[in-house]
Order: structure tokens, then C-alpha cells, then sequence
């Protein structure tokens, strides 16, 4: 449609998620419009985040230093660890302000359809966090679809010999869908009326 860097510039933008082919040549227009300083610091943030943002090497959650925010609170309890897909869902989550213990960011969920196993998934590194025997219940707050459901049974079973409390977040969250778009109030339920695991 249009000539060198600006369609350049629509085709990166429309590879982004949820940005269709429309929307990326009204971003592009747009910053072709802005002023020049107000770009070079979008750009300049765009590396910077890249550069800086790094995982928590406990916890997987995105951090800026070693360790995160949660995993350095000495208030934060100790005994339970609540694991969840993406280190995004670690903001749903605390919005509800239910949850004190820390949380374990597997990237992802078992799904043999992508090729997705647990090797790919931060299991291992869950399972040695577990092995501190100061922890004593591990809520599975993966969502509630089929890959979800399946994964959550999937680290019940591996969890169980260790004599840990596993629980799963209670339902009322819709079915098929995804932390991320679950309301705070539905989310704090969700976590007080935690049910246990049958593992
Ligand atoms: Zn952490």
C-alpha cells in the first residue's frame, strides 16, 4: 500500500497482538503525526525494556533486579506459593489483595497440540522451591480451560507425594477463559473459597 519504512513500520505494528491490519496503519499515521521527541523516547523505552526487564530467578516474574518485589517482602508468607501461567497474572491476582504468600510463574501450560510439554515449562524449578519444607499449601491458579485444568491435574500428581496441600481456585471464574480478563471481586472469591485438590 504505502512506500518503504512506513509500510514497514504497518507491518511490525500489525504483528502485534490484537493489532489488525486497520489499527496498525492508524498507530503508524499517528506516529508519523507525533513529534519527534515524543518518538525517540517511545523508542528509546522499547530497547530500555528489553535491556532491563529480566525474571525473577525464584519466581520467574518479571523484574527489573534479581529478585522481585514479592519475593524480596519479608511480609509476604512463606508457606504457600500460588502458581500461575504468565508473570501477568501475578497483577490480577494481587489486585484482589487475598493472596500474601508468593507466587511461581510456569510460562505457559501443557499443551501437546503446540508442542508444549513440561520440560518446556518451569516445573522442575516449582518442584525445587518445594522441596523447603517450610512451605505448606500450593494453590494452581492456571485458567480455567482445558489446558489449564489439565496442567493443574497434571502438578497435583507430582505434587502429592510431598504432602503438601494442593488447592485449585474456586469456580465462578468463567470456564474456557483467562485470568487476565477475570474481574477483582470474581478473583477474590475464586481465592477464599479455594477448593482442595483429590491428588
Ligand atoms: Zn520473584
Amino acid at each position: 500500500m504505502y512506500e518503504g519504512s512506513l509500510q514497514d513500520l504497518i507491518d511490525a505494528l500489525g504483528r502485534l497482538p490484537g493489532v489488525g491490519p486497520k489499527s496498525a496503519q492508524r498507530l503508524a499515521f499517528h506516529l508519523l503525526q507525533t513529534d519527534s521527541a515524543t518518538v525517540e523516547n517511545l523508542a528509546k523505552l522499547l530497547l530500555e525494556v528489553k535491556q532491563r526487564v529480566k525474571s525473577c530467578k525464584t519466581c520467574g516474574a518479571v523484574s527489573e533486579t534479581e529478585m522481585c518485589n514479592i519475593c524480596s517482602d519479608n511480609r509476604r508468607d512463606l508457606t504457600i506459593i500460588c502458581v500461575v501461567e504468565e508473570a501477568k497474572d501475578i497483577s490480577s491476582l494481587e489486585k484482589t489483595r487475598e493472596f500474601k504468600g508468593r507466587y511461581h510463574v510456569l510460562g505457559g501450560v501443557i499443551s501437546p497440540i503446540d508442542g508444549i510439554g513440561p520440560d518446556q515449562l518451569r516445573i522442575k524449578e516449582l518442584m525445587t522451591r518445594l522441596s523447603d519444607s517450610a512451605i505448606t499449601e500450593v494453590i494452581l491458579a492456571t485458567d480455567p480451560n482445558l489446558e489449564g485444568e489439565a496442567t493443574a491435574t497434571y502438578l497435583a500428581r507430582l505434587i502429592k507425594p510431598l504432602d503438601i496441600k494442593v488447592s485449585r481456585l474456586a469456580s465462578g471464574l468463567p470456564v474456557g477463559g483467562d485470568l487476565e480478563y477475570a474481574d477483582e471481586v470474581t478473583l477474590g472469591r475464586a481465592f477464599e473459597g479455594r477448593r482442595n485438590v483429590e491428588n
